[in-house]
Protein backbone atom coordinates (compact mmCIF):
# COMPACT_ATOMS: atom_id res chain seq x y z
CA UNK A 1 0.00 0.00 0.00
CA UNK A 2 1.46 3.21 -1.03
CA UNK A 3 -0.55 4.94 1.50
CA UNK A 4 -2.50 4.40 4.86
CA UNK A 5 -4.38 6.82 6.93
CA UNK A 6 -5.37 5.18 10.38
CA UNK A 7 -7.64 7.01 12.84
CA UNK A 8 -6.97 10.26 11.70
CA UNK A 9 -8.55 12.77 13.76
CA UNK A 10 -8.18 16.92 13.91
CA UNK A 11 -9.49 19.24 16.33
CA UNK A 12 -8.70 22.76 15.75
CA UNK A 13 -9.57 24.94 19.09
CA UNK A 14 -12.30 28.02 18.26
CA UNK A 15 -12.47 29.66 21.88
CA UNK A 16 -9.73 30.28 24.28
CA UNK A 17 -9.69 31.08 27.71
CA UNK A 18 -7.66 34.99 28.81
CA UNK A 19 -5.13 32.62 29.46
CA UNK A 20 -4.59 32.02 26.20
CA UNK A 21 -6.04 28.26 26.79
CA UNK A 22 -8.18 26.48 24.22
CA UNK A 23 -11.82 26.34 26.11
CA UNK A 24 -13.47 24.84 22.94
CA UNK A 25 -13.05 22.46 19.98
CA UNK A 26 -14.00 21.80 16.56
CA UNK A 27 -13.83 18.19 15.78
CA UNK A 28 -13.15 18.59 11.88
CA UNK A 29 -12.20 14.93 11.53
CA UNK A 30 -13.18 11.61 13.65
CA UNK A 31 -10.98 8.80 13.54
CA UNK A 32 -10.69 8.59 9.33
CA UNK A 33 -8.79 5.33 8.32
CA UNK A 34 -8.37 4.69 4.39
CA UNK A 35 -5.39 3.20 2.12
CA UNK A 36 -4.45 4.31 -1.17
CA UNK A 37 -2.91 1.68 -3.65
CA UNK A 38 0.21 2.83 -5.62
CA UNK A 39 -0.89 3.65 -9.40
CA UNK A 40 -4.82 4.51 -8.42
CA UNK A 41 -6.90 7.41 -7.59
CA UNK A 42 -8.63 7.80 -4.36
CA UNK A 43 -11.82 10.08 -4.24
CA UNK A 44 -13.21 11.79 -1.49
CA UNK A 45 -16.59 13.55 -1.70
CA UNK A 46 -18.69 14.90 0.44
CA UNK A 47 -20.36 18.60 1.28
CA UNK A 48 -18.26 21.59 2.15
CA UNK A 49 -16.68 21.76 5.79
CA UNK A 50 -16.72 17.89 5.68
CA UNK A 51 -13.11 17.27 6.44
CA UNK A 52 -11.76 17.10 2.73
CA UNK A 53 -9.13 19.77 2.89
CA UNK A 54 -8.42 18.75 6.34
CA UNK A 55 -7.22 15.44 5.31
CA UNK A 56 -5.58 17.09 2.13
CA UNK A 57 -3.97 19.41 4.81
CA UNK A 58 -2.48 17.04 7.13
CA UNK A 59 -0.62 14.62 4.51
CA UNK A 60 0.86 17.48 3.33
CA UNK A 61 2.32 18.61 6.27
CA UNK A 62 0.64 21.98 6.41
CA UNK A 63 -1.97 21.20 9.61
CA UNK A 64 -0.42 18.68 12.49
CA UNK A 65 -3.14 15.71 12.80
CA UNK A 66 -4.06 15.64 16.37
CA UNK A 67 -4.30 11.90 16.55
CA UNK A 68 -4.35 8.69 14.51
CA UNK A 69 -1.18 7.74 12.15
CA UNK A 70 0.06 8.06 8.56
CA UNK A 71 2.25 5.12 6.92
CA UNK A 72 3.75 5.60 3.38
CA UNK A 73 5.26 2.70 1.91
CA UNK A 74 4.18 0.95 4.80
CA UNK A 75 6.45 3.09 7.45
CA UNK A 76 4.73 5.20 9.82
CA UNK A 77 5.33 9.10 8.71
CA UNK A 78 6.04 11.03 11.28
CA UNK A 79 6.27 14.20 9.27
CA UNK A 80 4.89 14.62 6.25
CA UNK A 81 5.78 17.73 5.78
CA UNK A 82 9.26 16.61 5.04
CA UNK A 83 8.13 13.66 2.60
CA UNK A 84 8.54 15.08 -0.99
CA UNK A 85 6.95 12.30 -2.54
CA UNK A 86 3.45 13.95 -1.81
CA UNK A 87 2.39 17.11 -3.35
CA UNK A 88 -0.63 19.23 -3.29
CA UNK A 89 -2.70 20.86 -5.65
CA UNK A 90 -5.28 23.81 -4.12
CA UNK A 91 -8.51 24.54 -4.90
CA UNK A 92 -8.22 28.00 -6.49
CA UNK A 93 -4.84 29.09 -8.16
CA UNK A 94 -5.64 32.45 -7.23
CA UNK A 95 -4.92 31.92 -3.84
CA UNK A 96 -2.52 29.31 -4.57
CA UNK A 97 -0.18 31.68 -6.80
CA UNK A 98 1.90 34.29 -5.57
CA UNK A 99 0.98 37.26 -7.23
CA UNK A 100 4.03 39.14 -7.68
CA UNK A 101 5.74 36.55 -8.79
CA UNK A 102 6.35 35.36 -12.31
CA UNK A 103 5.47 31.27 -13.47
CA UNK A 104 9.44 30.86 -13.97
CA UNK A 105 10.03 31.55 -10.12
CA UNK A 106 6.95 29.90 -9.06
CA UNK A 107 7.51 26.72 -10.61
CA UNK A 108 11.15 26.47 -10.01
CA UNK A 109 10.59 27.79 -5.97
CA UNK A 110 10.41 24.61 -4.53
CA UNK A 111 13.86 22.93 -6.59
CA UNK A 112 15.14 26.11 -5.21
CA UNK A 113 14.63 25.59 -1.54
CA UNK A 114 15.54 21.79 -2.13
CA UNK A 115 18.73 23.25 -3.76
CA UNK A 116 19.65 19.41 -4.89
CA UNK A 117 20.42 20.52 -8.60
CA UNK A 118 22.09 23.41 -10.30
CA UNK A 119 20.64 26.37 -11.49
CA UNK A 120 20.84 25.09 -15.04
CA UNK A 121 19.46 22.32 -14.60
CA UNK A 122 16.36 23.21 -12.54
CA UNK A 123 16.22 25.74 -15.78
CA UNK A 124 15.50 22.85 -17.47
CA UNK A 125 12.80 20.80 -15.45
CA UNK A 126 11.42 24.22 -15.09
CA UNK A 127 10.76 24.26 -18.71
CA UNK A 128 9.96 20.69 -19.53
CA UNK A 129 7.75 20.35 -16.92
CA UNK A 130 6.32 23.70 -18.07
CA UNK A 131 5.55 21.85 -21.42
CA UNK A 132 4.29 18.76 -20.16
CA UNK A 133 1.64 20.61 -18.39
CA UNK A 134 0.89 22.13 -22.09
CA UNK A 135 1.96 25.37 -21.55
CA UNK A 136 4.54 26.80 -23.85
CA UNK A 137 7.62 29.05 -22.80
CA UNK A 138 6.41 32.15 -23.12
CA UNK A 139 4.20 32.11 -20.17
CA UNK A 140 7.58 31.59 -17.87
CA UNK A 141 8.18 35.31 -17.69
CA UNK A 142 4.36 35.77 -17.23
CA UNK A 143 2.46 37.21 -13.92
CA UNK A 144 -0.41 34.74 -12.91
CA UNK A 145 -2.71 37.73 -13.36
CA UNK A 146 -1.96 37.83 -16.95
CA UNK A 147 -2.84 34.05 -17.90
CA UNK A 148 -6.59 32.66 -17.77
CA UNK A 149 -7.75 30.24 -15.00
CA UNK A 150 -6.94 27.27 -16.92
CA UNK A 151 -3.47 28.29 -17.52
CA UNK A 152 -3.09 29.31 -13.48
CA UNK A 153 -4.05 25.41 -12.80
CA UNK A 154 -1.64 24.11 -15.20
CA UNK A 155 1.23 26.50 -13.60
CA UNK A 156 -0.27 24.86 -10.08
CA UNK A 157 0.46 21.15 -11.41
CA UNK A 158 3.46 22.22 -12.45
CA UNK A 159 4.85 23.36 -9.76
CA UNK A 160 4.08 19.96 -7.87
CA UNK A 161 5.22 18.09 -10.51
CA UNK A 162 8.85 19.47 -10.63
CA UNK A 163 9.34 17.98 -7.13
CA UNK A 164 8.72 14.61 -9.03
CA UNK A 165 6.14 13.19 -6.09
CA UNK A 166 4.47 10.01 -6.34
CA UNK A 167 1.34 10.99 -4.91
CA UNK A 168 -0.15 14.30 -5.63
CA UNK A 169 -3.45 15.46 -3.87
CA UNK A 170 -5.73 17.30 -6.02
CA UNK A 171 -7.81 19.42 -3.55
CA UNK A 172 -11.17 20.13 -5.77
CA UNK A 173 -8.95 20.79 -8.83
CA UNK A 174 -11.28 22.44 -11.24
CA UNK A 175 -14.00 23.65 -9.13
CA UNK A 176 -13.04 27.15 -9.90
CA UNK A 177 -12.87 26.53 -13.39
CA UNK A 178 -15.06 27.70 -16.35
CA UNK A 179 -16.88 23.93 -17.24
CA UNK A 180 -15.23 24.44 -20.11
CA UNK A 181 -12.04 24.22 -19.22
CA UNK A 182 -12.50 21.75 -16.41
CA UNK A 183 -12.82 18.84 -18.63
CA UNK A 184 -9.10 19.68 -20.37
CA UNK A 185 -7.36 20.05 -16.79
CA UNK A 186 -9.23 16.57 -15.66
CA UNK A 187 -7.64 15.21 -19.41
CA UNK A 188 -4.23 16.74 -18.45
CA UNK A 189 -4.21 15.13 -14.77
CA UNK A 190 -5.16 11.64 -16.50
CA UNK A 191 -2.49 11.92 -18.70
CA UNK A 192 0.35 13.25 -16.80
CA UNK A 193 -1.05 10.12 -14.46
CA UNK A 194 0.07 7.95 -16.99
CA UNK A 195 3.38 9.50 -17.90
CA UNK A 196 4.89 10.10 -14.46
CA UNK A 197 3.43 6.93 -12.95
CA UNK A 198 1.35 8.69 -10.05
CA UNK A 199 -0.86 8.02 -7.54
CA UNK A 200 -3.69 10.57 -6.79
CA UNK A 201 -5.94 11.41 -4.12
CA UNK A 202 -9.08 13.29 -5.65
CA UNK A 203 -11.05 15.71 -3.90
CA UNK A 204 -14.35 16.81 -5.10
CA UNK A 205 -17.94 16.99 -4.97
CA UNK A 206 -18.52 16.52 -8.16
CA UNK A 207 -19.72 13.01 -8.60
CA UNK A 208 -19.42 12.54 -12.25
CA UNK A 209 -15.80 12.86 -12.24
CA UNK A 210 -15.33 10.23 -9.57
CA UNK A 211 -17.67 7.93 -11.45
CA UNK A 212 -15.17 8.66 -14.83
CA UNK A 213 -11.77 8.63 -12.94
CA UNK A 214 -11.63 6.97 -9.45
CA UNK A 215 -10.81 3.52 -8.02
CA UNK A 216 -11.96 3.85 -4.93
CA UNK A 217 -14.10 6.74 -2.96
CA UNK A 218 -14.61 7.17 0.36
CA UNK A 219 -17.81 9.80 1.18
CA UNK A 220 -17.35 12.01 4.42
CA UNK A 221 -19.62 13.82 6.20
CA UNK A 222 -19.29 16.51 9.06
CA UNK A 223 -15.68 14.81 9.40
CA UNK A 224 -16.52 11.07 8.86
CA UNK A 225 -16.81 8.37 6.94
CA UNK A 226 -20.20 7.35 5.85
CA UNK A 227 -19.15 5.17 3.16
CA UNK A 228 -15.86 3.80 1.50
CA UNK A 229 -15.59 1.52 -1.07
CA UNK A 230 -15.15 1.15 -4.73
CA UNK A 231 -16.10 4.00 -6.82
CA UNK A 232 -18.23 1.30 -8.83
CA UNK A 233 -19.87 -0.38 -5.86
CA UNK A 234 -20.40 3.10 -4.70
CA UNK A 235 -21.91 4.92 -7.61
CA UNK A 236 -24.06 1.81 -8.81
CA UNK A 237 -25.05 0.92 -5.55
CA UNK A 238 -24.29 3.13 -2.84
CA UNK A 239 -26.18 2.32 0.32
CA UNK A 240 -25.78 5.22 2.29
CA UNK A 241 -28.96 7.30 2.64
CA UNK A 242 -26.16 10.44 2.37
CA UNK A 243 -24.39 8.90 -0.64
CA UNK A 244 -27.45 8.36 -2.32
CA UNK A 245 -28.60 12.01 -1.88
CA UNK A 246 -25.39 13.17 -3.18
CA UNK A 247 -26.11 11.36 -6.18
CA UNK A 248 -29.19 12.15 -6.27
CA UNK A 249 -28.20 16.27 -6.44
CA UNK A 250 -25.66 15.13 -9.72
CA UNK A 251 -28.11 16.62 -12.38
CA UNK A 252 -28.76 13.87 -14.87
CA UNK A 253 -26.74 11.43 -13.99
CA UNK A 254 -27.87 8.47 -16.25
CA UNK A 255 -27.15 6.14 -13.05
CA UNK A 256 -29.96 3.59 -12.04
CA UNK A 257 -31.36 2.53 -8.85
CA UNK A 258 -31.75 5.68 -7.28
CA UNK A 259 -34.61 6.06 -5.31
CA UNK A 260 -36.12 8.99 -4.34
CA UNK A 261 -34.01 10.79 -2.00
CA UNK A 262 -32.51 14.35 -1.54
CA UNK A 263 -30.98 16.55 1.09
CA UNK A 264 -33.12 18.32 3.36
CA UNK A 265 -32.09 21.56 5.09
CA UNK A 266 -28.86 22.91 6.11
CA UNK A 267 -25.59 20.92 7.30
CA UNK A 268 -25.37 21.58 10.78
CA UNK A 269 -22.44 23.70 12.53
CA UNK A 270 -19.66 21.13 13.37
CA UNK A 271 -19.20 23.26 16.03
CA UNK A 272 -22.15 21.86 18.01
CA UNK A 273 -22.56 18.37 15.53
CA UNK A 274 -25.68 15.88 15.83
CA UNK A 275 -25.39 13.52 18.35
CA UNK A 276 -25.85 9.86 17.12
CA UNK A 277 -25.94 9.72 13.65
CA UNK A 278 -24.56 12.71 12.09
CA UNK A 279 -26.71 12.45 9.07
CA UNK A 280 -29.90 12.32 11.19
CA UNK A 281 -31.67 15.60 11.32
CA UNK A 282 -31.63 15.36 7.22
CA UNK A 283 -32.04 11.65 6.56
CA UNK A 284 -35.24 10.65 5.08
CA UNK A 285 -34.71 7.28 6.68
CA UNK A 286 -33.99 8.37 10.15
CA UNK A 287 -35.55 6.10 12.76
CA UNK A 288 -34.82 5.74 16.69
CA UNK A 289 -31.62 3.67 16.46
CA UNK A 290 -30.16 6.91 14.72
CA UNK A 291 -30.19 8.50 17.89
CA UNK A 292 -27.10 6.69 18.99
CA UNK A 293 -23.65 6.78 17.11
CA UNK A 294 -23.57 4.11 14.16
CA UNK A 295 -20.16 2.46 13.78
CA UNK A 296 -18.81 1.96 10.13
CA UNK A 297 -19.00 -1.87 9.28
CA UNK A 298 -17.85 -4.33 6.47
CA UNK A 299 -20.72 -4.56 4.08
CA UNK A 300 -20.98 -6.07 0.61
CA UNK A 301 -17.38 -5.10 -0.63
CA UNK A 302 -17.46 -1.92 1.29
CA UNK A 303 -17.69 -0.06 4.63
CA UNK A 304 -20.87 1.75 5.46
CA UNK A 305 -21.72 3.71 8.74
CA UNK A 306 -25.55 3.27 8.93
CA UNK A 307 -28.39 1.89 11.40
CA UNK A 308 -30.23 0.34 8.42
CA UNK A 309 -27.07 -2.01 8.05
CA UNK A 310 -25.54 -4.62 10.53
CA UNK A 311 -22.50 -6.14 10.08
CA UNK A 312 -21.97 -9.35 7.95
CA UNK A 313 -21.64 -12.71 9.87
P1 LIG B 1 -14.04 20.64 3.27
O1 LIG B 1 -12.73 20.73 2.57
O2 LIG B 1 -14.67 19.30 3.21
O3 LIG B 1 -14.98 21.72 2.85
P2 LIG B 1 -12.50 21.46 5.60
O4 LIG B 1 -11.56 20.35 5.84
O5 LIG B 1 -11.99 22.68 4.93
O6 LIG B 1 -13.78 20.90 4.84
O7 LIG B 1 -13.14 21.92 6.99
C1 LIG B 1 -13.69 21.00 7.90
C2 LIG B 1 -14.14 21.80 9.12
O8 LIG B 1 -13.00 22.27 9.81
C3 LIG B 1 -14.98 23.01 8.78
O9 LIG B 1 -16.00 23.14 9.74
C4 LIG B 1 -14.00 24.15 8.85
O10 LIG B 1 -14.64 25.35 9.23
C5 LIG B 1 -13.05 23.68 9.95
N1 LIG B 1 -11.70 24.21 9.78
C6 LIG B 1 -10.85 23.97 8.74
N2 LIG B 1 -9.67 24.59 8.93
C7 LIG B 1 -9.77 25.25 10.11
C8 LIG B 1 -8.88 26.07 10.90
N3 LIG B 1 -7.65 26.34 10.47
N4 LIG B 1 -9.35 26.55 12.08
C9 LIG B 1 -10.59 26.27 12.52
N5 LIG B 1 -11.47 25.50 11.85
C10 LIG B 1 -11.07 24.99 10.67
MG1 LIG C 1 -12.15 21.97 0.97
Amino acid sequence: MLLRVENLSKSFPVEFSVFGKPTKFLRALYEVSFEVEAGSIFSIVGESGSGKSTIARILSGIYKASGGQIFYNEKPLEDPSKNRDIQMVFQDPDTSLDPRKTVSFIVEEGLRIQNTVSKRERRRLVLDIVRSVGLTEEVLVKYPHQLSGGQKQRVAIARSLVLKPKLLILDEPTSALDVSVQAQILNLLVELKERYQLTYILITHDLKIVNHLSDHTMVMYLGQIMEIGRTEDIIHKPLHPYTKALLESVPKPGLDNLSKFSIKGEIPSPLNPPKGCPFKTRCPLCFERCQEKPELVDLDNRKVRCHLYKREV
